[in-house]
């Protein structure tokens, strides 16, 4: 016989999950509102585009997802682990681990090749080097970056770097990827492959990726697409 629980799937937990974040801004007598109990819900393997116009709060959104701002109000869960009154160091550690980012700009370390930039973070977090080397490689296998490991940024075309930008984000194995404009300083087609490169990553890795975009081609391929509007998180559609 069946169980009712058999027949309800147990609903996983939100990899990551805003709730009723406040964030405001003080200029001398005025405060600005950028959000306003916003709520957002993000599940492992899912994949979600944030879609607003400049000034918006894309940017605000991000750093509090990422733990890199605090909220004035409301909580911030990192697998369900509250964050907003965590102590500095513990959000550190928390996002060293579980939350990659990738910029516009892939800001790679120039003087390091492909190989040793997705290196760094694992030996920061204190795998060895053999490990790291050989986790690299998989990365970068997995990209398509075979062949470029022991190349350095500058030998490499636009695509390229932000691949690796990619394999150095999720080098860690985190829970979650912010992405700001992740393709916006690529040509069409380039955006085109290193987008689909991004969403196979967090469909296959079980990530949860919120990536601010104003390619609509591109957002219309993730599984959800937001927008912030008087303050609260919306979804489009
Ligand atoms: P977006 O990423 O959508 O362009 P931001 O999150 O960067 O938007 O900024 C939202 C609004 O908040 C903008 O009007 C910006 O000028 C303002 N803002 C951002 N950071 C600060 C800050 N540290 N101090 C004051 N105002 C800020």
């Amino acid at each position: 016989m069946t169980m009712t629980s058999d027949i309800n799937p147990t609903i996983p937990d939100p990899a990551l999950w805003l709730h009723k974040v406040v964030r405001s801004y003080h200029q001398g007598e005025q405060t600005l509102s950028i959000l306003d109990e916003a709520d957002l819900a993000i599940w492992p393997g899912q994949s979600v585009a944030l879609i607003a116009p400049s000034g918006a709060g894309k940017s605000t959104l991000l750093h509090l997802a990422g733990l890199l701002e605090r909220p004035d109000q409301g909580e911030v869960y990192v697998g369900l682990e509250p964050t907003a009154e965590m102590e500095d160091e513990a959000r550190t550690t928390l996002r060293r681990l579980q939350i990659g980012f990738v910029y516009q700009f892939h800001h790679l370390l120039p003087e390091f090749t492909a190989q040793e930039n997705v290196m760094l973070p694992q030996m920061i977090r204190g795998l060895s080097k053999a490990e790291a080397r050989t986790r690299s490689a998989q990365l970068l296998g997995y990209l398509g970056l075979d062949q470029r490991g022991t190349h350095r940024p500058s030998e490499l075309s636009g695509g390229e770097q932000q691949r690796v930008a990619i394999a150095r984000a999720i080098a860690n194995g985190p829970r979650i990827l912010l992405a700001d404009e992740p393709t916006g300083n690529l040509d069409p087609k380039t955006a085109d492959h290193v987008f689909t490169v991004l969403t196979q990553i967090v469909r296959a890795t079980g990530l949860a990726a919120l990536v601010a975009t104003h390619n609509m081609d591109l957002a219309a391929r993730m599984d959800r697409r937001v927008t912030l509007r008087d303050g609260k998180i919306v979804e489009l559609e």
